[in-house]
Order: C-alpha cells, then sequence, then structure tokens
C-alpha cells in the first residue's frame, strides 16, 4: 500500500510525502522539515529523497534544512545553481527526460512552462502505485501521456478563468505561469486512460473554499469511479496500483 501525504500545497509552502512500505518519497522542500518529519510518524530513515520542481520560495525556501538532514534533493541545472549548495550535500540536478532511480522509485522529469523559471513536472513511477503525474506550477502541460496510462495526478488547478480580474496590480506575478482549474481540466482530458485512479488537485489559490466546485467540475471529465480530491494540508490519499 502507498500513500500520498499533503503537508502544505498552496502559495504558503508546498511539501508532500509517498509513503510506500519500506520507503517515502518527498516532493518539494517548501515545508519546514519539522512538519515532514511529524507527517511521516517521524520514519525519517525511510526517506529516500526528495524531488524539487523549482526555486520558487513556497518550493524550495528550506532546501537546506533538508539537505543538512541528509536527504538527497534532486532538481534541475538551473533549480540547482539559484538555491546554493552547502558542501558536502547530496544535491543534484538530473537531466530533462533522464530517469533517476530513487529507491523504487524512478522518476522522470520534464521542463513545463511557468513564466520564465526553469520548472519541472515529474512522472514517477513505483511498483506499488504505477504512474504518478506530478506537475504544479505549470501554464500548461507541454507533451502528452495518455500511452503511459498513468494512474494518479497530482497536479495544479490554481484559479477559475471566469473569476480573474486582469486588471489587478499583481495578475501577472500571482497568475501568470499558474495553471487554471479549466487547463487542469484540459489535461486530464488529454491523459485520460482506463487506468485512472486518482486525480488530487493542487496549489489551489482561493482557499478551500472553492475546493467543492474544483472536484464536482473534475468528476464531471473523469466519472465517479476515479477519486478526485483536493490537496490540503493532512489530506491523505491511497495511491496504490490496483484497486485492491
Ligand atoms: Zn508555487
Ligand atoms: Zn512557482
Amino acid at each position: 500500500m502507498i500513500k500520498l501525504k499533503v503537508i502544505g500545497s498552496s502559495s504558503k509552502g508546498n511539501g508532500y510525502a509517498l509513503v510506500a512500505e519500506s520507503e517515502i518519497l518527498l516532493l518539494e522542500c517548501g515545508c519546514p522539515f519539522n512538519d515532514i518529519k511529524k507527517a511521516i510518524d517521524w520514519q525519517i530513515l525511510k526517506i529516500s529523497g526528495c524531488l524539487l520542481t523549482h526555486g520558487h520560495a513556497d518550493h524550495s525556501k528550506n532546501t537546506k534544512d533538508f539537505l543538512k538532514a541528509g536527504i538527497p534533493v534532486y532538481t534541475n541545472e538551473e533549480t540547482k545553481q539559484a538555491v546554493r549548495e552547502i558542501p558536502g550535500a547530496q544535491f543534484y540536478s538530473v537531466p530533462e527526460f533522464k530517469s533517476v532511480h530513487i529507491g523504487g522509485f524512478k522518476c522522470i522529469p520534464f521542463y513545463v512552462p511557468h513564466n520564465g523559471t526553469s520548472c519541472y513536472a515529474w512522472l514517477i513511477e513505483h511498483p506499488e502505485m504505477g504512474r504518478l503525474l506530478f506537475a504544479t506550477d505549470y501554464e500548461y502541460i507541454p507533451y502528452n501521456f495518455q500511452k503511459q496510462k498513468i494512474q494518479h495526478f497530482l497536479i495544479e488547478a490554481n484559479y477559475q478563468e471566469q473569476f480573474i480580474d486582469k486588471d489587478i496590480p499583481n495578475y501577472e506575478h500571482k497568475l501568470l505561469g499558474h495553471a487554471s482549474l479549466e487547463t487542469c481540466i484540459g489535461a486530464i482530458k488529454a491523459n485520460q486512460s482506463p487506468n485512472l485512479r486518482s486525480v488530487i488537485m493542487c496549489h489551489l489559490g482561493g482557499g478551500s473554499s472553492s475546493g467543492k466546485y474544483f472536484i464536482n467540475e473534475m468528476q464531471k471529465v473523469t466519472g465517479r469511479n476515479v477519486n478526485v480530491a483536493c490537496a490540503v494540508p493532512g489530506l491523505v490519499v491511497e495511491v496504490n496500483k490496483d484497486p485492491f
């Protein structure tokens, strides 16, 4: 059995843990490492590594604490340069499309457009989980993964297009480079296969108030047999390969 645990999923700080029987893969360094430890019941020795998408503070601000704790962190070269190295740390850049094996997790990164910032999305595979696509802080997904028959998506749905006032002063800063609910639904439609089991929408901008609407709209596309949820701190979702 493998579980996705949400520690944080907003511009305040992002952090997730994929907890398998014998190992844990962390996603993002945007939450305090202490919060991560608590969420994984202090099973620090089970952590195989951490994937980092990009250098914005809400994803990367605690990277040094992760590295100091001996957690290997994997990202792209640009992010590695931006977050300055600490000597002897296990901080790795992975070339685009090159798979890296982190314990039993096979992880393949690819760039997504994020308003000029180098940002990776990750295709993650594990024998207990199947495939999970993790994409956050993206304008759109530049590739199609329908042939990969993805079981799970952890995917940003930041805002609704109809509620956006493009004249607000921080429009560019806040929303450009982020996926709307409509974009997210389009990505699920384009990549849907009979294997789809769960869609967890993350990095919601409007707080939990819009969550129900987001879930309803997504469920119209996925049907009732797919587990649809919004990532809020404390959420735990089983992300198994097979239904039973
Ligand atoms: Zn972000
Ligand atoms: Zn960002």
